[in-house]
């Protein structure tokens, strides 16, 4: 489906229209993948996982992780706040340089699960209903109950990352869960007052962390990517060689913002400092070569960034 009609873009993420996860574009597999890079898909291992297109399971070293499908937008290249400042030619020459589809952007959404001997963690939750809202059936398919999960991980505080932490009444979906996100993100949503009745809800079970602070240790640290919200975060998981990076928000859709990432993203509340962000994060991964899992690419999201001739691509793992 596309959109009907241009809405504002702070409202964009509430209100856009979902669209199948099988139109999710997703790139061509690239042969020059290094395999040391490359998680390892391992369903065999997660025997309460089902046969779904909507969750994969994969490990991150010894780490059980899990992809969970929440969803997806899509809209035309004329209404895309991820080019805030191109014109829709410009956009569609960009994907078409690409290879891909060129007259809609499409971001997934999918917020990821990590089993560990302590605990279930998931990082973000998704919208919690339309546009996106399908996590409770992909936490069902994966074999996961809602209270099984320990503690989520929340990068920042838009609402297809903490939409699904409760019911529009106010009710807890992870009974069991704290609720973990840096003290300036916090601070931003408590700020926020149509989130009042969310944060209402979520209040006894939150418990703040210092940017770039150990979480859990050898499991989860956050990682500073600032500018998109006051307090965003992204977490690198596992330890030594076997690490991922959990990006959150950092970039938003697989081409636009790895190819282009000097573009205006309309969602950035502090945008030069969010683009800075964005470029020095890509030239770190590229230069390491370390796995990352994108929230917002095709499903699943698991890939690397690789220089290219002026700049820098995402290839999927
Ligand atoms: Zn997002």
């Amino acid at each position: 489906m596309k959109l009907s009609a241009l809405l504002p873009a702070t409202a964009m993420a509430l209100i856009l229209s979902a669209c199948a996860p099988e139109e999710a574009p997703a790139p061509e597999p690239t042969p020059t993948a290094t395999p040391e890079a490359t998680p390892t898909p391992d369903v065999s291992e997660t025997p309460t996982a089902t046969a779904s297109d909507d969750v994969l399971s994969f490990m991150i070293g010894d780490l059980e992780a899990t992809a969970l499908l929440d969803g997806g937008f899509t809209m035309p290249v004329s209404e895309s706040p991820f080019a805030a400042e191109q014109t829709a030619e410009e956009i569609s020459a960009a994907l078409e340089d690409a290879g891909v589809e060129s007259a809609t952007l499409s971001l997934a959404l999918h917020p990821l699960l990590v089993k560990t001997p302590d605990g279930v963690i998931l990082f973000d939750s998704g919208t919690g209903g339309p546009p996106a809202g399908a996590l409770m059936s992909s936490l069902d398919d994966a074999g996961i109950d809602p209270a099984d999960v320990t503690d989520i991980l929340i990068s920042h505080s838009h609402f297809d990352h903490v939409g699904g932490l409760a019911t529009s009444g106010g009710e807890l979906i992870f009974p069991n869960a704290t609720i973990r996100m840096s003290a300036p993100e916090w601070e931003f949503m408590q700020a926020n007052e149509q989130q009042a009745i969310l944060v209402g809800a979520i209040t006894p079970k939150v418990e703040t962390f210092e940017p770039d602070a150990e979480i859990i240790p050898g499991v989860v640290t956050a990682v500073e990517v600032a500018g998109h919200t006051p307090g965003h975060s992204a977490f690198r998981l596992g330890a030594g060689d076997d690490t991922l990076l959990y990006i959150g928000d950092s970039m938003h859709h697989y081409v636009i913002s790895v190819q282009h990432p000097g573009w205006k993203i309309a969602f950035d509340t502090d945008e030069p400092t969010a683009r800075a962000s964005r470029e020095a994060l890509l030239a770190e991964l590229a230069e390491s070569g370390e796995p990352i899992y994108a929230f917002h690419f095709p499903f699943p999201g698991i890939g690397h960034i690789e220089m290219a001739d002026d700049g820098f691509v995402y290839v999927e793992d």
